[in-house]
């Protein structure tokens, strides 16, 4: 199955999901949205009630500033894949339970096999936690980390700049680092990916034999 075919599926799934409490309280689930050829992904925190009324992430005030910060550096929100922690509003924009997290997580996670992203943008705490557990936000972001198999480069949560003005500028100065960010991991995933899978010589070959050399290399991906 291609990536937008995965993609509508776990949609699907999402939008009549009962796993957890929070879709008693639902109007529409938010399942995310963007590109399914983007290499970055983006992860929020869950929806807020503009969100829950539209059935679409970061469409309320903190949307408008994240689609601010993207422009900043020429990309558009068609351009990248938006998604969140849960998928579904809390009451009163409440943060999202652990056992929340734990019982959404699984649709982030084919979300993220789907799209294999070069870069997960984290926005705010909550999403930083999923994939650097330990990690500060004060600390992290502005960052390119590696959590597992993956590149992660922290930011804050665009709602945070809506009630702290200082953090304004921190994002922007965070998002003009991510195309760099970008090109970095994907030139170093690319390298991981031509590594050879097995190196087979036995014994050094004779110098006048170079027709004969093995090739250590894979010829493609
Ligand atoms: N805040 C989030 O974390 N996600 C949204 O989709 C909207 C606001
Ligand atoms: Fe299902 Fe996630 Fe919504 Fe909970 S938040 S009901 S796990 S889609």
């Amino acid at each position: 199955m291609g990536t937008e075919a995965l993609l509508a599926e776990i949609a699907a799934e999402v939008r009549s999901c009962t796993r957890c409490p929070l879709h008693r309280g639902r109007s529409n689930a938010v399942p995310g949205e963007g590109n399914p050829l983007s290499d970055v992904l983006l992860v929020g925190e869950g929806p807020g009630a503009r969100e829950d009324a539209t059935g679409r992430p970061f469409v309320g005030p903190a949307g408008q500033l994240l689609s601010e910060l993207l422009r900043s550096i020429g990309w558009e929100r068609v351009d990248v894949f938006i998604a969140n922690v849960v998928k579904c509003r809390p009451p009163g924009n409440r943060d999202p339970e652990p056992e929340e997290v734990a019982a959404c997580g699984s649709y982030l996670e084919r979300q993220e096999r789907a799209l294999d992203p070069a870069v997960i943008v984290t926005l705010g705490r909550h999403s930083l936690r999923r994939y650097l557990p330990g990690a500060r936000i004060s600390e992290a972001h502005g960052n390119l980390r590696r959590a597992g198999g993956r590149f992660v480069f922290p930011m804050y949560h665009p709602a945070a700049a809506l009630h702290q003005a200082s953090l304004r500028e921190t994002l922007f100065a965070d998002m003009r680092g991510l195309p760099g960010a970008l090109l970095h991991a994907r030139e170093v995933l690319e390298a991981e990916r031509a590594e050879p899978v097995a190196i087979t010589v036995s014994a050094p070959e004779p110098a006048d034999d170079a027709a004969d050399q093995l090739t250590l290399f894979q010829e493609s991906k």
